[in-house]
């Protein structure tokens, strides 16, 4: 035989007495909340993310590509599709969001070794149509392709630099969220976002 006391407060009535925490306000109706969550989808791992974007070197202030007059940016986030400063700063924030990110070299394209200078006689280069300052070789190195900017021409030498062009650079993002999905099971097996701003094959 049950005590009297436990016949009135039957499991309903129980809940209904007891004051809810915010925490189960939120999560009580949970079939009611899609639309909600939906708008509040943050930037994480395994997003597919679109992006509008303006690079400007810290230092000069110059201009180093803008994503502005074209379409925006796809990239699969967490996956090294971006720089490591530029990813950290985009992760948790929404669609419609705005923001300004200064990224140092070590979290950007590296510093600038000196020892990526070198100098090639011109003679090495004889072949090339067009030898002048800011051109880009490709070199065959024990690494694999390697680019090589050239720097200087001299008489008899092309000094050219095998760094980054951004190496060593404080580059300043002005970055607006465009849009966001999650990504498909073959776009997290190639490691990148595809469709219209993305990888095509
Ligand atoms: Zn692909």
């Amino acid at each position: 035989m049950l005590p009297v006391v436990a016949h009135v407060m039957s499991p309903l009535r129980v809940n209904i007495l007891r004051t809810l925490s915010p925490w189960e306000y939120i999560h009580f109706p949970a079939q009611g909340f899609q639309h909600s969550e939906y708008r509040t989808m943050t930037i994480a791992k395994n997003k597919v993310v679109s992006i509008h974007f303006k690079l400007v070197d810290a230092e000069s202030g110059d201009l180093i590509e803008s994503s502005k007059g074209s379409a925006p940016m796809a990239y699969l986030h967490g996956a090294n599709n971006l720089m490591p400063g530029m990813e950290n700063a985009l992760e948790g924030k929404s669609v419609g969001d705005e923001f300004q990110v200064t990224i140092a070299p070590e979290d950007a394209y590296g510093p600038h070794h000196e020892s990526g200078i070198q100098t090639v006689p011109l003679e090495a280069l004889k072949d090339l149509e067009k030898i002048e300052v800011g051109v880009v070789l490709t070199a065959n190195t024990e690494n694999g392709p390697a680019n090589l900017q050239i720097i200087e021409v001299g008489e008899t030498e092309v000094t050219v630099d095998a760094n980054h062009p951004l190496a060593g650079r404080t580059l300043i993002f002005d970055i607006s969220v465009e849009e966001m999905r999650d990504a498909t099971a073959e776009e997290l097996e190639h490691g990148h976002a595809h469709g219209p701003e993305g990888h095509h094959h």
